[in-house]
């Protein structure tokens, strides 16, 4: 799972689907929602940034992954998303998690920065518990007190997930680190060690991206972390796939 941290503009998202697409990825990312520290700082295109992602996504045949923030988001994303994430800030917003187990689409459901794997599989049971089984659990660093990177990622939380449950577990470097020179060395540990998959910051000019510049991947370094963890996967007996969707919108 691939693109930028927000969707900006329709040439963004499309020359990003482009590359991701090109490069073997499955899911185009990019939020419109944006959960963002600052108020002052840009909060997302909304559902007309959604419409843009769906259009590029469904014309490089890609799925779309984004994040929802609040409740009354999930019913105008559902013909736009193939699956909902749930960010770190939101992982323990329990009244969301019920409403997604009544949807009938997957969810990515990503680790509270300060949340423990029992939290966090605990959040997985309130989307479950509603009847939704389709739960993707997602690393994406926790906070401590290292601060050379933007948090430290938890690569035990990898097979210790995997021992405790059947849910797919992924990892997503790009936030758990912070930043674009540490991500392929951090996404090839996490195949190594068991991941089942990786989402990925990736846009065409990060420089001037509007969220997340310092962390987000140029296309062709994602080009080249695909062929390793590629290479990496069947050593684990695994092989990168495209997925298909689930659910029909
Ligand atoms: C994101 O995926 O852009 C994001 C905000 O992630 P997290 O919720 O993990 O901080
Ligand atoms: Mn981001």
């Amino acid at each position: 799972m691939a693109g930028p941290c927000s969707i900006e503009s329709r040439d963004q998202i499309f020359e990003t689907a482009k590359q991701v697409k090109a490069s073997g990825g499955a899911f185009l990312r990019g939020g419109a929602y944006k959960p963002r520290s600052s108020p002052y700082s840009f909060q997302g295109m909304g559902i007309p940034g959604l419409e843009m992602m769906r259009e590029a996504a469904d014309a490089h045949g890609l799925l779309v992954v984004s994040e929802v923030m609040e409740i009354s988001q999930i019913e105008p994303m559902l013909p736009l998303v193939d699956v909902y994430q749930v960010g770190a800030r939101n992982m323990q917003n329990f009244n969301l998690l019920r409403e997604l187990g009544q949807v009938r689409k997957p969810v990515l459901l990503k680790r509270g920065i300060a949340a423990t794997i029992e939290e966090l599989l605990l959040a997985a049971e309130y989307v479950m518990s509603g009847g939704n089984y389709d739960v993707i659990l997602c690393e994406r660093g926790i906070r401590t007190f290292e601060t050379a990177t933007r948090n430290t990622t938890d690569i035990n939380a990898i097979p210790v997930l995997k021992s405790l449950t059947h849910l797919p577990v992924i990892l997503d470097p790009s936030h758990s680190t912070g930043h674009a020179g540490y991500v392929p060395a951090v996404a090839r540990a996490a195949i190594a060690a068991g991941a089942d998959g990786l989402i990925i910051e990736v846009h065409p000019d990060p420089a001037h991206a509007l969220s997340d510049g310092r962390q987000s991947l140029k296309p062709e370094k994602f080009a080249e972390l695909v062929r390793q963890v590629g290479q990496i996967a069947e050593i684990m007996g695994r092989r990168l796939a495209p997925v298909k969707a689930v659910h029909a919108n």
